[in-house]
């Protein structure tokens, strides 16, 4: 596995591989990787004959400086991880001068999708995301790149931005992977405290719980309300709870098939989000 920091290094290997008639599979990362980041690299099995995973911890998606400061960092670790897959051909991590030179200017908004949820929660947070991906799809040639519906959101935006930009790369979305405590899996979970983490999985337990009395055919409404009151008493701050379509991501009184239910809410300042399908 080569580590790759500069752009133009990687492009004279991009434009060697499609040379050579390679296909490139892309997983896009802010490091700190665990086990739902290395599903990701395991879903491109057989998609690609060339992998590429960039760490880059994206400056510009960051709503809070703070928040940006104290995301977890360790590429040594990072590497030693892609490594041990022995799937992973090279790991890109630019640093924020590559990505972001002086004079940089431009931002993408996929409009509609990034006024809701977390978009409305964190403002300009998807403008950011939208930015750096079509950046680093464009730097790495992928053909195919795998999302985690983990940030089920994030994975909507990228799907509309790849086909009104006509960029020509497959999106392969994978689905959350847990703790068997069922806490999804996420970077942020190092930040917990000891205390903090044995709270946390009352998040996804709120979350069944919600589905299982929407499912008994309580009213929507009323089971969002309780939910929320469960989460509170486990010690959240709930920022939204609501259930949307799967689709559109707009909001539905009522059990869609593709109806999921989305939350973001906070222990501490450690800021959780998930989702899952109702249907
Ligand atoms: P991040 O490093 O948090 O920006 O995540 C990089 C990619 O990994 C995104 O596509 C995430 O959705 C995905 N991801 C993060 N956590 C999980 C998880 N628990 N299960 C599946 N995918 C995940």
């Amino acid at each position: 596995m080569r580590i790759i920091r500069s752009r133009t290094e990687l492009a004279t290997l991009v434009a060697q591989w499609r040379n050579a008639g390679e296909t490139i599979g892309f997983v896009p990362t802010m490091g700190s990787l665990h086990n739902g980041h290395l599903t990701l690299v395991n879903a491109l099995d057989g998609q690609a004959t060339r992998r590429i995973v960039s760490i880059f911890v994206n400056p510009i998606q960051f709503d809070n400086a703070a928040d940006f400061q104290l995301y977890p960092r360790g590429l040594e670790a990072d590497a030693a991880l892609l490594e041990g897959t022995g799937k992973v051909d090279v790991l890109y991590a630019p640093d924020g001068a590559e990505m972001y030179p002086e004079g940089f200017a431009t931002r993408i908004t996929v409009s509609g999708l990034d006024g809701m949820l977390c978009g409305s929660d964190r403002p300009g947070h998807f403008d950011g995301v939208a930015t750096v991906v079509t950046k680093l799809l464009l730097q790495t040639g992928a053909d195919i790149a795998a999302f985690g519906e983990k940030d089920y959101q994030q994975l909507c935006l990228i799907r509309r931005l790849v086909q009104d930009l006509n960029l020509p790369v497959r999106i392969k979305p994978v689905p959350t992977v847990r703790e068997a405590d069922g806490l999804a899996l996420s970077s942020r979970n190092r930040r917990l405290t000891p205390q903090q983490r044995e709270q946390a999985p009352s998040l996804p337990a709120a979350l069944r719980a919600c589905i299982a009395d929407i499912q008994a055919g309580k009213a929507v409404d009323a089971c969002l309300q309780s939910c929320r009151e469960n989460l509170k008493s486990h010690g959240f701050n709930v920022h939204y709870l609501d259930l949307r379509s799967g689709d559109t991501l707009l909001a539905t009184e009522t059990l869609t098939p593709d109806a999921r239910l989305f939350v973001a809410a906070s222990l501490g300042d450690i800021r959780l989000i998930d989702n899952m399908a109702v249907a």
